[in-house]
């Protein structure tokens, strides 16, 4: 299997490779040359299989020759242990068809762990069959920053740089990733928004002498082992309500559009999604593109759910090319004029196929706050703040009754205490194992948001490659 540029101008890698890149030289991202399908007995024999080993099923067509199946099951069983529930994902009911995915019984309590837990092993795994070392820098407007940290503490041959937007995550989401005292851990508090800092992590990247002297990686979502790992939980909670032999709808609470995307590629992969919505917060870019045909990009406003206070979705790129037919050129030439003007006009083609494949609805603060509510008295379930946006949406974007409809719940609602109490006065309980780690102290440096500051920061904690033996 190989994968392509949504740009168009880098070189075609093989799975390890772009794995190891995350974003392409060209300011793209990778994407699989084509989809590979799973036959309808494929995916009807995923039910009632462990999640591990329905994830080697699913990723193995992405992988090529990357490795032995034998070492993917085993990297995979591993990745999924530290998982506090049996099921890995398990579905809730809330309603006659109404169902929650939990993906928040991963060691930091949010969707993110599913795929750094998978990425972190392959990385290592690649670095140390080539003898070399990489940089990880990673721009997280909450959760990524604690998986990474979890899933990359004390690798050897890997450091890693998390920015997060100061002041800008819960007390819980700051905590998770700098009470890790590792050596290869750095945390970079920046005086931005998320915006801010995953731009400068681009900037770094497009300057490839820096990329190259310091191998920097990225495991960000446009890293696409990530989206990869996520389209499995499409699967088995697809199977575990009916199919193949039964339409499934899924709304997800999106911000870089990274999770939403797997949904997009299960799809392509053969499993019979009926309806994926597209959640919202007030930062609604997706919702307004949806319903204008405009891409556009607004003021990040913060929010009660702030790992979707995003304003460029960067994955929404992955989705462009495919409905454009795989234009790279067109889409390079839309990222231009979003960089220079702010934004874009969808071509017709683009714009009926994302009409067609999804649908889209945004919550605000007393919406949010509302469905956490409802829930809440129907059902004595709490769910986080993010997960209330999706509720709200797949309420509003219900289609057929008939249909079942899962909204993924992408954090445990104890990660934003806060939130909770404001909505139905109760406080909601961490983890024991989680409360104890979180008192201790924590490391971080606040930086300004200005690449060559950050820049000179990442040259002085990282080992330079041409020292390493070949
Ligand atoms: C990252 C995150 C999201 C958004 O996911 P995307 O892949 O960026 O769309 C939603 N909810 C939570 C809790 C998250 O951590």
């Amino acid at each position: 299997m190989k994968y392509v540029s949504t740009r168009g101008t880098a070189p075609r890698l093989d799975f390890e490779d772009a794995a190891l890149t995350g974003l392409a030289r060209d300011g793209g991202l990778y994407v699989p040359e084509s989809w590979p399908t799973l036959s309808h007995d494929q995916i009807a024999s995923f039910a009632g299989k462990p999640y591990a080993e329905v994830a080697a099923d699913v990723i193995a067509p992405f992988m090529g020759h990357a490795m032995p199946s034998g070492d993917l099951r085993e990297i995979l069983a591993r990745a999924y242990a530290p998982f506090r529930h049996p099921a890995t994902a398990p579905l809730v009911q809330t309603g006659p068809n109404d169902f929650i995915l939990e993906l928040f019984h991963g060691p930091t309590l949010a969707f993110k762990d599913f795929a750094m837990q998978v990425l972190a092993p392959l990385m290592e795994r690649a670095l140390t069959r080539r003898g070399d070392r990489a940089a990880i820098i990673a721009a997280t407007s909450g959760d990524t920053g604690g998986a990474a940290v979890e899933a990359f503490r004390e690798r050897a041959r890997i450091d890693l740089f998390v920015l997060h937007p100061e002041g800008r995550t819960s007390e819980v989401q700051r905590k998770q990733m700098t009470t890790v005292d590792a050596a290869n851990v750095h945390n970079i508090a920046v005086r931005g928004n998320f915006d801010d800092a995953q731009a400068i992590v681009k900037a770094l990247f497009n300057d490839h002498g820096f990329r190259d002297r310091h191998r920097l990686a990225a495991v960000n979502s446009i890293n696409w082992a990530r989206i990869m790992a996520q389209v499995v939980y499409y699967f088995t909670a697809a199977v575990s309500l009916g199919a193949p032999y039964r339409p499934v709808s899924f709304t997800v609470p999106t911000g870089n559009f990274g999770d939403i995307f797997a949904g997009y590629v299960a799809k392509q992969m053969g499993l019979p999604i009926d309806r994926l919505v597209i959640a919202s917060n007030v930062n609604d870019i997706l919702t307004r593109t949806l319903e204008t045909g405009r891409y556009e990009r607004g003021a990040v406003m913060p929010s009660s759910s702030p790992s979707m206070d995003i304003q460029v979705s960067s994955n929404f790129e992955r989705l462009l090319f495919e409905m454009s037919g795989r234009d790279a050129d067109l889409v390079r030439t839309q990222m231009d004029t979003l960089q220079q003007s702010g934004g874009f006009t969808l071509e017709p083609a683009q714009y009926d196929g994302l009409k067609e494949l999804f649908a889209a609805a945004r919550a605000d603060e007393d919406e949010t706050m509302n469905a956490i509510r409802v829930l809440y008295n129907a059902t004595g379930y709490v769910a986080d703040p993010h997960t209330a946006v999706g509720l709200h949406a797949a309420c509003l974007c219900r289609g057929d009754d008939s249909v079942p409809m899962i909204t993924l719940a992408t954090a445990h609602p104890a990660k934003f205490p806060d939130a909770i109490r404001a909505a139905i006065g109760v406080s909601p309980e961490l983890p024991e194992t989680l409360r104890a780690r979180l008192s201790a102290p924590e490391h971080y440096d606040v930086l300004d948001s200005d690449q060559a500051q950050i820049a000179d920061y990442i040259a002085a904690r990282t080992t330079d490659r041409a020292g390493l033996p070949a």
